[in-house]
């Protein structure tokens, strides 16, 4: 037997979301991110799902993500954030992000040495603080174009925090953003692509669609806000989540009162209990800040976890099921189930983080199945 995660993914609703961001920014190249493994959702079927939906561009992180996409046969450009590995971007034909002079230069001499022309996107920093050219910018952007081998096709920056309630710095960045575009141009340099926009700018930002943007979250179906920030949730809710997390039940045991369930003894039941056993557990990714602080949906009703949240099994308790569940009902972690709905967000905010990270954790170690 296997472990019992399983992540559902739902492609039809990726590329629903797709043309969602289509309609939201009236048609703007789309640089679709699938770093992270399409943020756990497997980028080898999302990147051939988001591409037949018309994806401009993909992008990813790492140069070893853009050349598993290359070996699976996905031949879309493909722009890569945090890697620009000479070797690499030229061997798989990648696009990469130029952060500094030095990453151009040596771009522009192994470009040189093979007699090709590489394409690059250069990064400005207007306010991240994480890569980009800081100082001297239209100096140094300059300079770059003059480098033999390499030709400017785009030019872009990441907003801090486009989801916060307060975009009063988001649209500092834009400002910086435009001004520097502004100078290039005096200067004739007018890359053919500029793109800011993450998923929060898509919905929150549309000064800062330009000509392309570069969303990830979204494309998943989760929301970039918090839960409680409802200023945009009819926008969001025009989204539909694509994973899906469900398990089994490794046991039903009916205890009686005064039971403690799981380590630490930090749940006791109160009266003779119907407990079920998961397979799910912290080494599948389902943190153990749900201890006692999360449901799952069995028989269309939410469920509440008890206990500790072990390595590969977590307890639920099914004492007040309405329909009495059985060793064999599936489990829903994350997901719909009848008229029941558990959102990544909704887990963020219990495991008090953001819904990225339970996609990631979730998604990296459940069997994946897709649903086209
Ligand atoms: C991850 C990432 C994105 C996508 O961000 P979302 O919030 O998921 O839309 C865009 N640009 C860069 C540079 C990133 O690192």
């Amino acid at each position: 037997m296997q472990r019992g995660a399983i992540a559902e993914i739902d492609l039809a609703a990726i590329a629903g979301n797709f043309r969602e961001i289509k309609k939201i920014t009236n048609n703007k190249k789309v640089i679709a991110v699938v770093k992270a493994d399409a943020y756990g959702h497997g980028s080898e079927a999302v990147a051939k799902r988001l591409v037949e939906s018309g994806a401009d561009f993909l992008s990813v992180a790492f140069c070893d993500e853009a050349k598993a996409l290359r070996l699976a046969g996905i031949k879309a450009p493909i722009i890569v954030l945090f890697d620009p590995d000479p070797k690499d971007v030229l061997d798989y034909n990648l696009i990469p992000v130029v952060s500094d002079k030095k990453v151009a230069l040596s771009l522009s001499t192994e470009a040189e040495k093979r007699r090709r022309v590489l394409s690059v996107h250069i990064k400005i920093d207007t306010g991240m603080g994480r890569l980009g050219i800081i100082q001297n910018t239209a100096e140094d952007v300059v300079s770059i174009a003059s480098m033999k081998g390499l030709i400017i096709d785009g030019l872009m920056s990441h907003f801090s925090d486009a989801d916060a309630g307060d975009l009063t710095f988001a649209k500092l960045q834009i400002s910086r953003f435009k001004d520097l575009i502004k100078t290039l141009a005096e200067k004739n340099l007018n890359p053919p692509i500029y793109h800011m926009a993450n998923s929060a700018a898509v919905i929150s930002l549309s000064e800062s669609y330009f000509n392309a943007v570069r969303p990830g979250l979204l494309l998943y179906g989760a929301s970039p806000f918090e839960l409680s920030d409802i200023n945009f949730s009819s926008i969001i809710s025009r989204f539909t989540q694509a994973m899906s997390i469900k398990t089994r039940l490794v046991a039903l045991r009916k205890v009686p009162a005064g039971t403690p369930i799981s380590y630490g003894r930090t749940f006791v039941t109160k009266r003779e209990s119907l407990i079920g056993v998961m397979s799910i557990g912290y080494a599948d990714g389902y943190c153990r800040l749900f201890s006692n602080n999360a449901e799952v949906l069995v028989r269309g009703g939410r469920i509440p976890v008890v206990g500790k949240v072990c390595m590969d099994l977590t307890m639920i308790d099914l004492t007040d099921i309405k329909h009495l569940a059985t060793e064999t009902d599936e489990v829903i972690i994350m997901g719909r189930q009848g008229d029941e709905f558990i959102s990544a967000n909704e887990l963020a905010k219990r495991a008090n983080t953001i819904s990225y990270e339970i996609l990631t954790s979730l998604g990296r170690f459940a069997q994946k199945r897709y649903l086209n």
